[in-house]
């Protein structure tokens, strides 16, 4: 068998359920890992070594059960744990310990899932880099002196380097999907409500969603099944019936009937890395040979994707960050004499700058006058770029596009300009603002400089689609073999 690090989540719960591994074995082997490597990554925050590793025990004794039996995860840092700290990589919750544990977490843990750790994020998910962290930068495991993308680098990089099977992290505007992308990681962030955002601590609360980090699609079909589905807690989380993703991927053969894959001029710019139009073109031969028809479709309100985008989560920010007023919980200022101080200050020194850019912008554009201009249009977009997607998908069943246009920047590179950071996000932040279920699959490795870095394919599909999206995503793994690809760096 290979090194028990390098095997997927499907195979290790196998391995254990019979009984050819123990999950204290494999909890062991992973635990070391991160002891040897982490130092140089910068992936996890917080390791929970001893609580792991009884419940690895509890496990192999068969006093814990489930569909996860035994399988180590990793959860981003703004997923509340009852156990531990819910730091979301801020000053501001430095010593926060959640009372209760978030849904999507509790549900793996149910499931017999073993948490080792907490990744490393941008601050409250600010971010596509992972540089933006009251805990230091997140190294990418395929050149250390890159950046793995962001906000959830930490999880992305931790299952990239074999840290973990899978991670769960948080996707706004990619957070999921574009770190995915810059590790070589499958990336899913399903249609928003389709996992309970109940425990996330939140940032854009009308587009942030949970979703999976792992090496192949089956991975990702597994976790979704257990983490997905109606929470009474979190009234956005939806009703609709949660499918076995993973039995419905072993039932196309290879090619869904007349499959209808939907190919948008927007996202094959000029501006694309030459690695990444490479990749277009061979994944639309590669299906088309596999018998799917390709259409052309247009999302003519993409160009609308970022200033919409940054305006709605701004806003939404801005109002949800209110909370951290020095009084309940998080960071209070030591210096303050009187209420006004304990608010201003405690904020002053808890938040990082990143963060205080988005509350400034977020406020400003929910201000009297600006109001209109700003945010009310923005969500006039915001209507026509999920019009353009309900419209593009009566003529195809999924969108395929990149995920990014390039591979991993170097760090440092962006952290002083804003803008050049945003735009990251130029190819992800769409599907959230129509709040479509997207996948970013490992797209093969581009050449820079002296390293190869990867780079992502997307797929994008109708809301609650998960089960087709996946049989796809699938596909393409099977004609590809690029998910295979593992980083030697370290
Ligand atoms: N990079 C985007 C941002 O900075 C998306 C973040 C996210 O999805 N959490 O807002």
């Amino acid at each position: 068998m290979a090194d028990i690090t390098a095997l997927t989540l499907l195979q290790i719960r196998d391995a254990i359920g019979q009984r050819s591994l123990s999950s204290v074995e494999v909890t062991t082997a992973f635990l070391d890992r991160i002891e040897r490597l982490n130092p140089r990554l910068n992936a996890l925050h917080e390791i929970y070594r001893d609580r792991a590793l009884q419940r690895a025990g509890q496990v192999d004794a068969g006093q814990i059960t489930g569909p996860l039996a035994g399988v180590p995860v990793v959860i981003k840092d703004n997923m509340c744990t009852a156990y531990g700290h819910t730091t979301c990589s801020s000053k501001m919750l430095e010593n926060f310990a959640a009372p209760y544990t978030a849904t999507a977490v509790a549900r793996l843990e149910a499931a017999g899932a073993i948490v080792l750790g907490k990744s490393v994020m941008d601050e409250f998910a600010m971010g596509s880099s992972t540089e933006h962290s009251a805990h230091g930068v997140v190294k990418n495991p395929w050149a250390l002196d890159y950046v793995p993308g962001g906000s959830s680098g930490g999880s992305a990089a931790a299952v990239a380097a074999e840290l973990c099977p899978a991670a769960l992290g948080s996707d706004t505007g990619g957070s999921i999907r574009q770190p995915a992308a810059l590790t070589g990681t499958v990336g899913l962030k399903p249609t928003y409500g389709r996992v309970s955002r109940w425990g996330l601590v939140a940032f854009a609360s009308s587009l942030d969603q949970i979703g999976t980090f792992t090496h192949d699609v089956e991975d990702a079909a597994l976790l979704l099944g257990v983490i997905a589905g109606h929470d009474p807690l979190d009234s956005t989380s939806a009703p609709a019936p949660v499918d076995d993703y993973l039995a419905a991927l072993s039932m196309t053969s290879p090619t869904p009937a007349k499959l209808r894959i939907g190919l948008p001029r927007e996202y094959l710019s000029d501006a694309n890395h030459p690695a990444v139009t490479a990749m277009m073109d061979q994944a639309i031969a590669s299906f088309r040979s596999a018998g799917a028809e390709i259409v052309d479709v247009a999302l003519p309100h993409t160009q609308y994707g970022i200033p919409t985008y940054y305006i709605v989560c701004t806003a939404e920010a801005s109002s949800n960050l209110a909370r951290y007023d020095g009084v309940r919980y998080g960071h209070r200022s030591a210096q303050a004499e009187e209420l006004l101080d304990v608010y201003s200050l405690s904020r002053a020194e808890g938040f990082g700058a990143e963060v205080k850019r988005r509350i400034m912008l977020g406020t400003y554009v929910l201000s009297s006058g600006y109001y209109d201009a700003y945010y009310l249009r923005a969500l006039k977009a915001r209507r026509l770029i999920k019009g353009d997607f309900d419209a593009a998908f009566e003529r195809c069943d999924v969108i395929l596009c990149p995920t990014t246009t390039g591979p991993a920047f170097k760090l440092g590179a962006k952290t002083e300009d804003p803008l050049t950071m945003y735009l990251n996000d130029v190819y992800t932040v769409n599907c959230n603002l129509a709040g479509l279920p997207g996948v970013s699959l490992p797209g093969g490795l581009a050449k820079v400089e002296d390293v190869s870095l990867p780079i992502g394919l997307q797929l994008m599909g109708p809301a609650f689609a998960e089960g087709k999206l996946l049989q796809v995503a699938k596909l393409y793994q099977t004609l590809t073999d690029h998910h295979r690809q593992r980083p030697k760096a370290i």
